[in-house]
């Protein structure tokens, strides 16, 4: 058997990604499973999206792009964070580059930005794949627990203390997957002068990714580290992308914005990986970021409506306890009164109830387990009358 490269040496594959396929499958095979675990909007693509699409392919846009994404759409990215995160937030195209997806940026930015040695600073709980894109970049992740009595709120202090010599970046991700915590603006200004306290130099790098800054639920609002500080800015690789607020999964549109060197080396390298992202997804990125933005707001506002129902149901059930996620659209629920690891008790979920949820380990707590309410309000409420008799069941 051959041998596989050290590097390679214990990653496994996305549990997230393995237990939506385990979900899929059940169902298919004729099971009343109720699925919890895709991280991805149920909605369709917006029709509009979808036309520009099609136009693509029919006027022939088939062929090679340059390497970062068309000009049109970089353009188009640098106006919609200067748009959305206002003055003095402004890229320009150039200091823009699109990717096969959020995590090919993140991907990207690790690859360029650590060498063997280096440390990043992971906040706990964190998503699944940080971990193994810190490992693959040859560095080694250090986590910074956040507490859940705390709001899940990074603590600057703790943050400072981690930082040593071999410090090479940290990751923020507000909206939170997997708690749904927004980091609020205090605590970004407080955590923006710990990390420049630090490093006063541009050594100590910020990824931010912001995947889920579209869907936040008032009064939570969602602020970039460079909007409470910009002159983070020559520091920070924002990573963003159409996956999550345009419900874009499969379409796969990343993209990273950041200082000019970094780009630019992040370019060069998928350059020599993918090559362009596939072009007609671009053009229909460029669609859902320029076009209309209503659907946005009304899957947000659908989220919100699922949030409230499932949240609520949840903290109903004898020996859970789940904290209100601001953002995002997962619900991270503390099941530690059961009394059993996360990996047990989604097992037993999914064989006594058919309810498939994501286990707390691969995300860094054995004591929470992941529900994903990118799912209808008739699947919430049947899974919460069948949790209440699960629960209901043990307890005799
Ligand atoms: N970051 C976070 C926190 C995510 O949850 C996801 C979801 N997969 C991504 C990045 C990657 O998104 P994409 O589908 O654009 O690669
Ligand atoms: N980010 C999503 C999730 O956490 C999609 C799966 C993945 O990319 O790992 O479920």
């Amino acid at each position: 058997m051959p041998q596989t490269a050290d590097r390679t040496e214990g990653i496994t594959g996305s549990p997230t990604l393995a237990l939506a396929a385990k979900a899929k499958a059940l169902a298919k095979a004729g099971k009343p499973v109720l699925d919890f675990t895709a991280g991805e909007p149920d909605f369709p693509t917006p029709q509009a999206v979808k036309a520009a699409a099609v136009k693509a392919i029919e006027q022939n846009c088939t062929k090679y792009t340059p390497v970062a994404g068309i000009p049109e759409l970089r353009q188009a990215i640098a106006n919609d964070l200067h748009r959305r995160l206002g003055d003095p937030i402004k890229y320009a195209a150039a200091e823009v580059m699109v990717s096969c997806g959020a995590k090919h940026a993140l991907y990207n930015a690790l690859q360029v930005l650590c060498d063997p040695g280096d440390e990043v600073i992971v906040l706990a709980p964190y998503w699944v794949s940080y971990e193994p894109l810190v490992r693959l970049a040859g560095a080694a992740p250090v986590f910074v627990e956040t507490r859940e009595a705390d709001g899940f709120q990074p603590d600057p202090a703790a943050v400072k203390r981690t930082i040593t010599s071999k410090t090479r970046a940290i990751i923020l991700n507000s909206p939170s997957n997997p708690t749904g915590a927004v980091i609020e603006e205090s605590r970004l200004k407080a955590l923006a002068a710990a990390l420049k306290g630090a490093r006063a130099d541009d050594s100590l790098c910020i990824i931010s990714d912001e995947i889920y800054d579209q869907i936040v639920f008032p009064p939570a609002r969602a602020r970039s580290i460079v909007q409470v500080d910009p002159t983070l800015i020559d520091r920070t690789i924002l990573v963003n992308g159409v996956s999550k607020s345009y419900s874009m999964t499969g379409w796969r549109i990343g993209y990273a914005a950041g200082p000019k060197n970094v780009i630019d080396a992040m370019i060069n390298l998928q350059s020599h990986s993918t090559s362009n992202p596939a072009s007609i997804s671009q053009y229909a990125a460029l669609e859902a970021i320029t076009g209309d933005q209503r659907e946005v707001q009304r899957m947000a506002g659908e989220f919100q409506r699922r949030r409230d129902a499932l949240v609520g149901g949840l903290n109903e059930i004898p020996g859970l306890s789940c904290f209100n996620p601001q953002g995002a659209f997962y619900a991270w629920c503390n099941i530690s009164g059961l009394k059993q690891p996360a990996d047990a008790i989604a097992a037993r979920w999914l064989e006594d109830a058919l309810i498939a949820t994501v286990p707390g380990e691969g995300f860094g707590s054995r004591e929470h387990v992941r529900f994903s309410f990118a799912t209808s309000l008739p699947t919430i409420e049947e899974a919460l009358q069948r949790l209440a008799k699960w629960a209901g069941e043990r307890r005799r």
